[in-house]
């Protein structure tokens, strides 16, 4: 056993040296990441283990004072205080910068949140001269002077402001970090206390150990914020970095890459070849691009961070970037990666990392289709449709949720019997600040985000009521058209759910066709299978927008279907002298005993000529327009006194 000279107990002390040393190896030895937080959080662990061996030291030197002279005394015991202050701010200024404290209370909250700290550190590096926090008397050595107090308000100053910051911010913390910090600060003051009440016993390092444990777990873990094949820094990383520069504003700008046919390499090499190539590319980018932060994001996706604005030619910017990118890979592996690549400057990101990440996967999503028109920058006319997408997704969840997505009807008209014996049902989408949103836009929202089977549910359920309580069918409406998008036919219930609402609203399947485009029925065979239960139960199949795709005539004329609606623009190329192909396309599905209804007839002469050519079914803007549900009985209501006339 060591014979120690003082009476205190440093058994909680000395066990802690050692893990402290080797968490500050493991932090320093990876490169971790460049933001203040980090810094602060290296500026604690030094301070604290500086604390530690020189609290140890200076006790037991104090025993022995007159053997060293009196100025190696002081400079041990100022050493002590010095590192105990430091350490107090060093934790505050972690949370402050993990919190955003800084920027949400101002750019100068730094600065002043710093003067006690400062003013304490003055006391104790003047105390030979003043005497304020400790002295040495020539009999009894080492003694607390008349302001040694002053050393733990600071400390308590600053555990009392790490718990205002962090109630501040609570709702816009992680939970990792919320109990990261509470659970942190809690145990820096109760070490305080628990040193008070034992003197004897050197105990606030290894409460201080604590603390660094804990937030090295929670989130100082560099392995945290690396991909775990591939060391490169990954999206927390990115967000981390990317929030550093919005709260300084600096300004930066992001290239985006996105590996192509990702899954089909790693399904023809294997993900162990595709792994090693992803290294060497990514090790290139460090290389050759040593200003900026790489960043891999999963899935065969990096981003670039560049520091510094773009400049005044973006474009010219962006393609130099995907030229150096093709440059810097360009060799002779068989595994065989090329890249998309996306510029996106920090004056269009805007100023919130998470707006900045959906736009990043975005443009990850995107870059192919972008890339392939000749287009490498992502601009604000871009960022302003996203924008207006994600506002028309919270309107239609909304209208979902309030049930007030409303459904109008066009007539399609029968020229033979001079009324309208159908309807189409358009489903229509009212916001108070878009005012009317075009299906086209909210459709294809819903499509993406999985809304499109409940709203499809709801717009089915509206158009079941109102044949029932309209008695459409008694007035001569034979059936009523619903679209279906490619998207709701992958549902397994759609059949069995579409069913079982027209049965309990009495509506025969017969009165009902559903609408499908070429896309839908050309792709999937889980389409299929519901089109064919559609069909089965006893609805009418009909594909619209035809003369939009590319699609194979042959294949489309053995589907189920009883009816072909040609869209209008073919219908306008044909009167606009574009395109002669309309009388031919009528003959052949005639010959085929398909039925036809033409879209877009709008004029009264377009009405005609379509007769003409035995095109009985019209739909368009000359019968009527889409019309309120009233408006719809208002219409067949005034149709039916011309008819019989
Ligand atoms: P669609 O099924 O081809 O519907 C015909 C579109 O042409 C409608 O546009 C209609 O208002 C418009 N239209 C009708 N007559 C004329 C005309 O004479 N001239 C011109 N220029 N346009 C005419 P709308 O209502 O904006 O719908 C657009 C598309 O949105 C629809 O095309 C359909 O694909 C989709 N959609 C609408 N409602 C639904 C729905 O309930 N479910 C699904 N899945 N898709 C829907
Ligand atoms: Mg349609
Ligand atoms: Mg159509």
């Amino acid at each position: 056993m060591i014979h120690w000279l003082s009476d205190y107990n440093y058994d909680f002390a000395l066990a802690s040296v050692p893990i402290q040393v080797i968490l500050l190896l493991v932090y320093c030895l990876r490169r971790n990441l460049p933001v203040r937080q980090s810094s602060s959080f290296l500026n604690m662990m030094i301070a604290n283990l500086t604390m530690t061996i020189s609290d140890i030291v200076s006790c037991e030197m104090n025993e022995v004072w007159t053997d060293f002279p009196l100025w190696v005394m002081y400079a041990i015991n100022m050493l002590y205080f010095v590192s105990f202050i430091i350490r107090g701010w060093a934790l505050f200024d972690y949370a402050a910068e993990s919190c955003h404290s800084y920027q949400k209370f101002g750019r100068y909250t730094r600065v002043v949140m710093a003067v006690p700290a400062v003013v304490v550190l003055i006391m104790i590096l003047s105390t030979p001269w003043t005497g304020m926090i400790f002295s040495f008397s020539p009999t009894e050595g080492y003694f607390n002077c008349y302001l040694y107090q002053s050393i733990y308000f600071s400390t308590y100053f600053y555990i009392a402001a790490t718990f205002v910051f962090i109630l501040v911010s609570f709702k816009d913390m992680s939970t990792r970090l919320r109990i990261g910090l509470l659970t942190s600060n809690g145990l820096l003051l109760a070490g305080i206390i628990l040193r008070k009440l034992f003197f004897h016993v050197l105990v606030t390092s290894y409460f201080s150990v604590l603390v660094i444990l804990i937030i090295f777990l929670s989130s100082e873990n560099p392995d945290l914020y690396r991909h775990r094949q591939i060391r490169f820094f990954n999206r927390e990383a990115f967000r981390r970095i990317g929030t550093e520069y919005l709260s300084h504003e600096m300004p930066f700008s992001c290239v985006i890459l996105a590996a192509q046919n990702y899954e089909m390499l790693k399904h023809i090499y294997g993900t162990t070849r595709v792994y090693e190539r992803l290294q060497i590319v990514g090790d290139r980018m460090i290389a050759a691009f040593n200003q900026s932060f790489v960043f891999y994001l999963r899935n065969g996706n990096f981003v670039i961070l560049n520091n510094g604005a773009v400049g005044d030619e973006p474009d010219k910017v962006a393609l130099q970037w995907k030229q150096d990118i093709e440059r810097l890979l360009a060799d002779h592996d068989i595994v065989k990666l090329n890249f998309s690549v996306l510029l996106l400057p920090s004056e269009v990101a805007g100023n919130d990392i998470n707006a900045i990440e959906n736009l990043v996967h975005y443009s990850l999503r995107n870059s192919d289709t972008i890339n392939q028109k000749g287009e490498y920058l992502i601009t604000k006319e871009l960022v302003q449709k996203l924008d207006r997408e994600s506002y028309i997704r919270l309107a239609l969840k909304h209208a979902l949720d309030n049930r007030s997505i409303q459904v109008y009807f066009q007539p399609i008209y029968s020229i033979g019997e001079k009324r309208a014996v159908g309807a189409e049902a358009l489903a229509r989408l009212f916001d108070d600040k878009l005012g009317a949103v075009s299906p086209d836009e909210f459709i294809r929202v819903a499509e993406k985000n999985g809304d499109i089977v409940r709203l499809g549910r709801q717009i089915f359920e509206s158009v079941c009521e109102f044949i029932q309580s309209a008695h459409l069918q008694e007035r001569g409406i034979r059936r009523v058209h619903v679209n279906l998008s490619p998207a709701q036919c992958m549902d397994t219930q759609l059949a069995p759910d579409f069913a079982e609402i027209a049965k309990r609203y009495q509506v025969p399947m017969s009165m009902i066709d559903f609408e499908i485009t070429e896309t839908a029925i050309d792709d999937h065979r889980a389409i299929l299978a519901q089109i064919y239960r559609l069909k089965e139960s006893g609805a009418e199949l009909s594909l619209d927008d035809f003369g939009t795709g590319t699609s194979n005539l042959t294949r489309l004329m053995k589907l189920p279907i009883d009816l072909v609606k040609l869209d209008l623009t073919v219908v306008h190329a044909y009167f606009n002298g574009e395109a002669a192909i309309l009388p031919d396309l009528i003959r052949m599905f005639h010959n085929a005993d398909m039925k036809i209804v033409v879209e877009g007839v709008e004029t009264e002469e377009m009405m005609r000529r379509l007769s003409d050519l035995s095109c009985n079914y019209q739909q368009g803007y000359y019968f009527s327009r889409p019309v309120s549900p009233t408006d719809f009985l208002d219409y067949l209501n005034r149709t039916e006194t011309h008819s019989t006339s």
